[in-house]
């Protein structure tokens, strides 16, 4: 009999949250797998938990993952856990879950936090539909091209960023979004320095360039979806000329439809023409 995965989401900054479940689920497992062995400690203590741990990152996971298999497979219980959040969302794991699916694994999520999910729901922005683009590209003008293709799509998107990177990454949306587009940065949340600003662009960009503090930290970068406006579909005069010479002759609908086989306009449009013509030859 197979033993079972956990994923289990821990905090993003505020150790308190935590789970009931995830707490009993990381006492109670064979073996708590770790992103970082020694930063998971700090949790680990807080809540009073002593279990065997091994180290899974992005370096070792290709091979660790199928040891990890054996144990499961011999009827183990692990619990996956990343430094912080849900593993797997631009966190270590992939392997080991994908291997424990195709092996017929049982894998069970205990959800929590994720910086994604926590920022996205104080953004204030359409949330309905969003594209989630983990991590930038390094360079400036790799970042610039993969924010061209960005540029036209009308869900929100959302990045994750560094301190390091923050201001260039900004600069570089500046460089190709417009600047009046309304942006969020969530900053250093669920911790003292939780900081979310919401403007538009320019505003935001010289916001944080002007504060140390505000370069400093964990980011959430969220970008509202482009407004693609609608193209007014003007009728033209040879083709009011057309309707009104029709509706003398005939009823609405048959003018509409004799219309759009001369004119090859479309029939909405033109259905709301022949109405106003119509009214106002009834004044
Ligand atoms: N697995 C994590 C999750 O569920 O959110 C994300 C891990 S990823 C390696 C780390 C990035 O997540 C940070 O660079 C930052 O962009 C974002 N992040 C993590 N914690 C955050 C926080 N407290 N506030 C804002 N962003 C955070």
């Amino acid at each position: 009999m197979c033993g079972k995965l956990y994923v289990v989401a821990t905090p993003i900054g505020n150790l308190a949250d935590f789970s009931y479940r995830a707490v009993e689920t990381l006492k109670h497992v064979d073996l708590i797998a770790a992103e970082d062995t020694r930063h998971i400690k700090i949790l680990l203590q807080h809540y009073a938990i002593n279990n065997k741990l091994i180290s899974i990152h992005q370096h070792n996971e290709e091979k660790v993952a199928p040891g990890l298999i054996d144990k499961l497979k011999k009827g183990m219980s692990i619990a996956l856990v990343s430094d912080a959040g849900t593993p797997l969302i631009s966190d270590p794991g992939m392997p080991l879950v994908k291997l424990a699916k195709q092996e017929g694994i049982d894998v069970s999520p205990i959800p929590g936090a994720c910086a994604l999910i926590a920022a996205l729901s104080v953004s204030g922005l359409s949330v309905t539909k969003f594209s989630f683009e983990g991590f930038l590209p390094r360079t400036s003008s790799a970042r610039k091209t993969f924010f061209m293709t960005k540029k036209n799509m009308s869900v929100t998107w959302v990045f994750y960023e560094s301190s390091h990177r923050i201001v260039a990454s900004l600069n570089d949306l500046a460089g190709v979004i417009p600047i009046d587009r309304k942006i969020v940065i969530a900053r250093e949340l669920t911790k003292i320095y939780e900081t979310v600003v919401s403007d538009s662009l320019d505003r935001v960009v010289e916001r944080v360039k002007q504060s140390a503090n505000m370069q400093k930290g964990e980011f959430v970068v969220l970008v509202e979806g482009a407004v693609i406006e609608k193209k007014l579909e003007v009728v033209t005069d040879e083709q009011k000329r057309v309707l009104l010479v029709l509706l003398k002759e005939c009823s609405i609908k048959t003018a509409v439809a004799m219309a759009v086989e001369i004119t090859g306009a479309r029939k909405k449009v033109l259905y709301q023409a022949a109405l106003e013509l119509k009214n106002k030859a009834d004044e």
